[in-house]
């Protein structure tokens, strides 16, 4: 992972950097605050950098996203980085069993699964998301006692490539003391070249002979990229956000596509769009059916105040701009409510969602229709 991938945090990368060109790194130490801000991400930029044959330094960090200097992305061991598969980086994090894995779950079965959630999230994750992930379920994840034997064999052991030797560990809150005491031999007697770096959120919850021989690195807010405001400096909820607004758009595309169909009931294409909106999960039926109340609703209102389409609806077809907000008037608006009420009902009963919609469809087109006609 090259800094340059990181969201904002260029004075505190500019640091680091600094530091490491400077030869004084030390042998442990710790990234501390909320993994939203970029904790684990910046462990692995970190180790990437120090790993890298080719650092790359810019005289001028306002042409390269505010950075000082970076690690190339090219070189060897730069690319296997990248991958999360370096033969001298070593990942720890909490596992526990899950449908698979029965009994002993241990970092090195979740290895594979783990690189590819890093890869997937960019290491901007939370626990949780970790546990959904590798189907923990409910399930608290541990550190475990292989992980650590593991680690202490890997320690005597030479490097690969030469070059620095490096465990990150992914929420180190979650050791036992019977595990942090093991660990804490090797923080003790470090080897040369080997670096232990540590991504936590709490650091009350890690033993203090342990946090005493950590260089603490503090992680704070995001201030310094183009976060929303409600993000509060934290990628993860920003990219939380996003999702939001993505899936907005596209419930919104499906609705003004449905209204069209019904307004003009064509149905090879009202067949089509059911088999579109089948392929959905039962759940994502219902919220797209509740949705459409509530822009119904809306529509509703909004006629009566300014009677036009509303602009996040709007689709450019002047036609069906004009004529949506007329679909719905105080002859049918209940009706349509109701029958949009039944088919949610008969989705959660099992009933079987292509006749429901379809019948629904037929329903709503009617008294669209019957629109001036007072029920
Ligand atoms: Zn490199």
């Amino acid at each position: 992972m090259q800094f340059k991938t990181i969201t904002g945090q260029r004075v505190l990368i500019n640091r680091l950097t600094e530091i490491i060109d400077k030869g004084r790194v030390s042998h442990a130490q710790m990234f501390l605050g909320d993994m939203g801000y970029g904790t684990l991400a910046l462990a692995l930029a970190y180790a990437q950098y120090l790993s890298c044959e080719n650092r790359q330094h810019y005289d001028n960090p306002s042409e390269h996203d505010g950075l000082r200097a970076d690690s190339c992305g090219h070189c060897p061991n730069c690319q296997k980085y990248q991958q999360l598969v370096h033969p001298d980086l070593h990942l720890y994090f909490p596992t526990t069993t899950n449908s698979h894995i029965k009994k002993e779950p241990d970092c090195s079965k979740f290895i594979n699964q783990f690189q590819n959630f890093l890869l997937d999230t960019n290491a901007y994750a939370y626990l949780n998301d970790w546990y959904l992930t590798s189907g923990a379920e409910s399930k608290q994840g541990l550190y475990h006692e292989a992980d650590i034997q593991e680690l202490n064999r890997n320690f005597t052991l030479t490097t690969y490539e030469h070059g620095y030797k490096i465990y990150i560990f992914w929420y180190p809150e979650l050791m036992s003391v019977k595990i942090a005491n093991e660990l804490l031999k090797s923080l003790e007697e470090p080897y040369d070249n080997t670096l232990m770096l540590f991504a936590a959120e709490d650091d009350s919850r890690i033993l203090e002979t342990i946090k005493s021989r950590l260089q603490i690195i503090r992680v704070g807010k995001i201030l310094d990229a183009n976060l929303s405001e409600e993000a509060e400096g934290n990628a993860i909820k920003q990219k939380l956000l996003e999702q939001g607004e993505s899936d907005k758009a596209l419930l919104g595309q499906m609705f003004v596509s449905w209204m069209r169909l019904l307004f003009k009931l064509n149905m090879e294409s009202l067949s089509s769009w059911v088999d579109q909106a089948t392929a959905m999960t039962r759940e994502q039926q219902k919220h797209f059916l509740r949705y459409s109340m509530d822009q119904i609703d809306r529509s509703l209102r909004h006629t009566a105040t300014a009677g036009a389409m509303q602009a996040d609806l709007a689709t450019g077809d002047e036609r069906f701009d004009q004529m949506f907000p007329a679909m719905v008037t105080v002859n049918n608006a209940s009706a349509i409510n109701d029958a949009i009420n039944d088919a949610i009902q008969a989705i959660s009963l099992n009933c079987y969602s292509k006749v429901v919609l379809m019948n629904l469809s037929f329903k709503l087109s009617i008294l669209i229709k019957n629109r001036n006609k007072k029920q």
